[in-house]
């Protein structure tokens, strides 16, 4: 089961973004509620490394779970 972000506790800092190997985190197309721009996976390539749940410094805004309904692109 793939990863999520939690679109609206994201951060926008791309910590994840650098280290997942698949390059599978890419920006969304609009800001979140905080008004940043966050970032997304793509559930169909993410491998489930959990690398992008590791780096992350915002609590809680990764999951280890396909969780679309809080996840707002994807
Ligand atoms: S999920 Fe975490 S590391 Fe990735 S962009 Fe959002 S806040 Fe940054
Ligand atoms: S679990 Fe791994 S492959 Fe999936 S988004 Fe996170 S870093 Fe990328």
């Amino acid at each position: 089961m793939p990863h999520s972000i939690v679109s609206d506790i994201c951060e926008g800092v791309s910590k994840c973004v650098q280290a997942c190997p698949v390059g599978c985190i890419k920006p969304a197309e609009f800001r979140n509620n905080k008004g940043k721009n966050f970032f997304y996976i793509d559930f169909m390539t993410c491998i489930d490394c959990g690398v992008c749940l590791q780096v992350c410094p915002v609590e809680g805004a990764v999951l280890n779970e396909e969780r679309p309904d809080v996840q707002k692109q994807g």
